[in-house]
C-alpha cells in the first residue's frame, strides 16, 4: 500500500502509546486517520492537533466498533489501513502464591475474559468489520484492496509470571496472523502482526519501577526501553512493502524475558 496521498486509515488505541505514535507516523505521511479509543479526552485533543477524526470506541463491543467504522467511513471513505494497538496489560508478577506470606491469588476469570476480550476478541472483531468493508473497494496496485497490521507482544512467546491470561490473548493475535491472511488472500488484504518488547509508553509506566527498571536494563541491545516511533516505522513498512505478509515480528532489542 503506497502510504500517504490521502489513504484513509484506522488505528485502534490510537490515543496513547503506540498506537499514538502510529497515528503520527500515518498523519505525516499524508494518510486521513481516524483514532479509536475509549479515552476520549487525548483523543480529541490529539485529533484536533494532526486534524485527524476521533471515534470514541470500545473495541470490546461489536456496535461500537461498527459505528466507529461507520463515522470513520463517512468522513475519510472506507480505510485501506487498520493497525490495532488498543489492549490492556494485567497481572504482571503476581504468583499464584505469594512466595513470603503463603497466600493464594489465582487469577480472577472475570479479569482473564476481558483481555481476552479486549486484547484477542477486539482486534479480531476489528479485522473483521474492516476487512468486510475493504473487501469491496476498488483493488490497488497489484490487487492489493487493504493492509492490517496486528499489536501481539514478546509475551506471546515468552509470558512472565502472572500472565497467563495477557500472553494467551497475545498468543491468540499471534496464531491468527497466518490463518487471516491466507483467508483474506483472494481478497486482497495482507495480515501482519509485531510482537512489541518494552516500549516506551504511558502501559509501560503504570508498572511499578521494581519490575519496569529491571526489565528495560535487561535489554540486550540497545540497553533502552524502545521507542513508540520505531514501532511506528516498523507499522510503516509492513504497510508500504507489498510482499509482507501472514508474517509475526518481534521488535524488542532481543529480549528474552525471564520468568
Ligand atoms: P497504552 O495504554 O499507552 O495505549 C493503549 C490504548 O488502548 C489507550 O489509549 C487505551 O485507552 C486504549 N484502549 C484500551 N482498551 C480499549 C478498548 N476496549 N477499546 C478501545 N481502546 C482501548 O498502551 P501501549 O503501551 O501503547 O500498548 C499498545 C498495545 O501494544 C497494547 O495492545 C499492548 O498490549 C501492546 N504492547 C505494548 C508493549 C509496551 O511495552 N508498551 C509491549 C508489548 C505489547
Amino acid at each position: 500500500m503506497k502510504l500517504g496521498a490521502g489513504i484513509s486509515a484506522v488505528v485502534t488505541g490510537g490515543a496513547s502509546g503506540l498506537g499514538e505514535a502510529v497515528v503520527r507516523r500515518l498523519s505525516a505521511e499524508g494518510a486521513k486517520v481516524a483514532i479509536f479509543d475509549m479515552n476520549g479526552q487525548r483523543g480529541e485533543i490529539l485529533a484536533g492537533e494532526l486534524g485527524a477524526v476521533f471515534c470514541k470506541v470500545d473495541v470490546s463491543s461489536d456496535e461500537s466498533v461498527a459505528a466507529g467504522f461507520a463515522r470513520a467511513r463517512k468522513v475519510n471513505g472506507q480505510e485501506r489501513i487498520l493497525v490495532n494497538c488498543a489492549g490492556i496489560v494485567t497481572g504482571v508478577k503476581t504468583a499464584a502464591r505469594d512466595r513470603k506470606s503463603g497466600e493464594v491469588k489465582i487469577f480472577p476469570m472475570a479479569d482473564f475474559e476481558r483481555v481476552v476480550q479486549i486484547n484477542l476478541l477486539g482486534t479480531f472483531r476489528c479485522m473483521a468489520q474492516s476487512a468486510a468493508g475493504m473487501m469491496d473497494a476498488e483493488p490497488l496496485v497489484d490487487g492489493e484492496r487493504g493492509v492490517i497490521v496486528n499489536t501481539a507482544s514478546v509475551a506471546a512467546q515468552d509470558g512472565q509470571i502472572g500472565q497467563a491470561a495477557y500472553a494467551a490473548s497475545k498468543a491468540g493475535v499471534l496464531g491468527m496472523t497466518l490463518p487471516v491472511a491466507r483467508d483474506f488472500m483472494t481478497e486482497g488484504i495482507r495480515v501482519n502482526t509485531i510482537l512489541p518488547g518494552l516500549f516506551n509508553t504511558p502501559m509501560m509506566a503504570s508498572l511499578p519501577d521494581a519490575v519496569r527498571e529491571p526489565l528495560a536494563a535487561g535489554v540486550p541491545f540497545p540497553r533502552r526501553l524502545g521507542d513508540p516511533a520505531e514501532y511506528a516505522d516498523l507499522v510503516a513498512f509492513m504497510v508500504s512493502n507489498r510482499y509482507i505478509n501472514g508474517e509475526a515480528v518481534r521488535l524488542d532489542g532481543a529480549i528474552r524475558l525471564a520468568p
